[in-house]
């Protein structure tokens, strides 16, 4: 065996280590060349194994994040390259996010083809943390906009469909998210055989459509709660789809702000599955910076006590992290802190058919990991077997 052999295997000790299923004490984390090769004792190690002594901290699965519009002073709808792309994951990794999909709110058709090219790119050069695209509208409905410029939303015409199914394969994972008023359920029903993650967001639709489009392969709901019909007495709305149907995800923003942490509680105890709600930040250029506001489509957006809003009042994206969120999802809705990092890890990656190599700390799964203290302050970040991230 050659020294440089020897080094692509690593044993990762001294950390009790979450698995996405179970917990793991006094085991190391074997990698090679980037993936989880298994969990051992320490007698099991093989010979030449470099070992990195993380000194009793938690390791547990790198988070997914599948609704990131920027980080670190960035915004994707602003900056469409690589180089951009590189530091929106850079500025997520510090907080324990080892995949994300940059997502481009509601813009026109020629920065959504940039947005597609700068993606191809960072994919080509394998940016650390870059999972792909969500591709946040435009074709959405008016009447549930939220921060959305609603001069750009629009129907998804023969042009868009071309040019979205044109990405079909490009990335390791895909997300667009439409509104059944803006989509019509053929479209849904073919992007949904090419391989999208087709998400139900920013709609004003009822429980029947949302049913219909599920059926047409529709898996996710974007966003719980916010920029949706409610769970009416009557009407179950898009909640109660979300909610009621057992093969529907959906992402929630676990800020406190967006929902209600009652709410929350809730719909996590009444969603069907095998469906689950899993957690998403929709951050945006602020977080690892410290800017107090930003423009976005050419309106001022104020950064305040953890919120980001219009001039009006209306929430514009998330102020809140990924380990933030974690905390908020075990601290104050009182989920085990296996579920919390479940909603983090191992959710996102089923919702976006990637759980056979990301999500959990299995045999064959990329070693993408987090080390965290025993009261959850970052540690490290690790994405394919290598530190990204130390705090
Ligand atoms: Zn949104």
């Amino acid at each position: 065996m050659t020294a440089q052999n020897a080094i692509a295997r690593k044993a990762i000790t001294g950390a009790r280590i979450f698995d996405g299923q179970t917990w793991h004490a006094g085991k190391a984390l074997l990698v090679e060349d980037g993936i989880v090769s298994g969990i051992v004792g320490h007698g099991g190690l093989p010979e030449n194994t470099e070992l990195v002594d993380v000194n009793g901290q938690l390791l547990v699965p790198g988070f997914i994040d599948l609704q990131v519009n920027g980080g670190g002073g960035v915004m994707l709808n602003h900056r469409q390259d690589v180089d951009g792309i590189r530091t929106i994951c850079a500025a997520h990794a510090r907080f324990g996010t080892t995949a994300l999909l940059p997502t481009l709110i509601t813009d026109t058709f020629d920065i959504r083809q940039r947005t597609v090219e700068a993606g191809l790119q960072a994919k080509a050069q394998r940016v650390p943390g870059f999972l792909g695209l969500h591709l946040e509208g435009p074709h959405l409905s008016v009447a549930r906009k939220g921060a959305h410029d609603p001069a750009l939303i629009r129907p998804m015409d023969a042009a868009d469909l071309e040019a979205l199914l044109a990405c079909k394969g490009a990335f390791d994972a895909m997300m667009i998210t439409v509104a059944p008023e803006n989509t019509t359920v053929e479209q849904v029903a073919s992007l949904s055989a090419a391989g999208f993650i087709i998400s139900i967001g920013h709609t004003d639709t009822g429980y029947a459509t949302v049913a219909a489009y599920a059926d047409a392969g529709a898996r996710t709901v974007t966003h719980l709660f916010n920029a949706m019909s409610p769970l009416g007495h009557r009407e179950p709305g898009v909640v109660g789809a979300a909610l009621d149907r057992g093969d529907l995800y959906a992402g929630i923003i676990a800020d406190g702000f967006h929902v209600d942490p009652v709410s929350m509680g809730v719909a996590l105890r009444a969603k069907a599955g095998p469906g689950r709600i899993f957690i998403v930040t929709d951050a945006m250029s602020t977080i690892g910076s410290d800017q107090t506001g930003f423009m976005l489509n050419g309106r001022d957006i104020f950064r305040k006590d953890g919120r980001l809003t219009l001039a009006d009042g209306t929430l514009a994206g998330a102020d809140i992290d990924m380990l933030s969120s974690v905390h908020f999802a075990h601290e104050k809705l009182g989920l085990p802190l296996d579920e919390a990092i479940r909603m983090a890890s191992a959710y996102p990656a089923d919702a976006m058919r990637i759980e056979a190599r990301k999500g959990r700390l299995l045999p064959g799964l990329d070693a993408d990991f987090v080390i965290l203290t025993e009261t959850l302050d970052m540690v490290s970040t690790w994405i394919g077997g290598a530190c990204v991230f130390e705090a």
